[in-house]
């Protein structure tokens, strides 16, 4: 079982990640649909400001876990925090800890996720994507949302495609609208679920090249993706799961290039 950042390092061995606050904390977290149990006791711990990449094959629960973090799937044991704060529904061992809708998306708000398929509404366009949320949802001036959406955009190298509609775009260029779209509401933590899956190969290198300059300023990430390359370069902790478990986690260069597990050897072999 996974165990970085959850008990103290001994002295002399802690890593940069290891002495960071954790800013996700998921304990034995268990999820089944119906009689098939997707999640076993998964634990894992992101420090503030570090990056995790997910790793694992189709089918081993990556998508539900984090959906689980963003309240898109309640959880049937253990317990999440996200900042020191409960997002599961149950406290192991206690009584259910029931949260109000107005606390859920409270908590949603700190949490922006960014999926393979990029969601943007059709009918807006890549600025008014961005300002929906903040106006809508945060009651954000619609002036004062625009200026930062054009920030945004030029952030993720789109500063002259605010008019553009989604069908105007490549599948590269609506995905760094997504992620722009998700940092609009000043997340503290981002999710990002295999977010170049989806793109032609000659556009996955833009989008990851917004995901690395997030994460060097500094921004607390959980990741799935094959990129191998990706989590090798940007990745401070790397989790390899399968069949509802924590297989294997550690820094890159450990559980990229001297896995414990046969069963990490035999996927890595097969997304090489
Ligand atoms: P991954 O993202 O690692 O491919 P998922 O978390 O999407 O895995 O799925 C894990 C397992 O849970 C799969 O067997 C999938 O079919 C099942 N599953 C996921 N979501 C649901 C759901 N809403 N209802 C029933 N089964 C689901
Ligand atoms: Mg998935």
């Amino acid at each position: 079982m996974n165990t970085i950042a959850t008990t103290p390092p001994a002295a002399g061995t802690a890593s940069a990640a290891v002495d960071a606050r954790a800013l996700v904390e998921i304990r034995r977290v268990r999820k089944s649909f119906g009689a098939h149990q997707v999640l076993r006791d998964v634990s894992l711990a992101v420090p503030e400001g570090t990056v995790t990449v997910l790793l694992g094959p189709s089918g081993s629960g990556k998508s539900t876990l984090l959906r689980c973090i963003n309240h898109l799937e309640s959880i049937d044991g253990g317990r999440i925090l996200v900042d020191g704060e409960l997002i599961g529904y149950r406290q192991a061992g206690h009584t259910t800890h029931e949260m109000t809708p107005r606390q859920i998306a409270r908590q949603r708000r700190d949490i922006g996720m960014v999926f393979q398929k990029f969601n943007l509404f059709p009918h807006l366009t890549a600025l008014e994507n961005i300002t929906e949320a903040p106006v809508g949802i945060a009651g954000v001036p619609r002036a004062k949302a625009k200026a930062r959406a054009r920030e945004l955009l030029d952030r993720v190298g789109l500063a002259d495609f605010a008019g553009h509609y989604p069908s105007q775009l490549s599948g590269g260029q609506q995905q760094r609208v997504a992620i722009a779209r998700a940092l609009a509401m000043d997340p503290k933590l981002m999710l990002f679920d295999e977010p170049t899956s989806a793109l032609d190969p000659e556009l996955v290198g833009d989008v990851l090249d917004v995901m690395r300059e997030l994460a060097n300023d500094g921004m607390t990430m959980i990741v799935v993706t094959h990129e191998i390359g990706f989590a090798r370069g940007v990745a401070d902790q790397v989790v390899f799961m399968d069949g509802g478990v924590v297989v294997e986690a550690g820094p890159p260069g450990e559980v990229l290039d001297r896995p414990q597990r046969q069963r990490t050897r035999n996927f890595l072999e097969s997304v090489r």
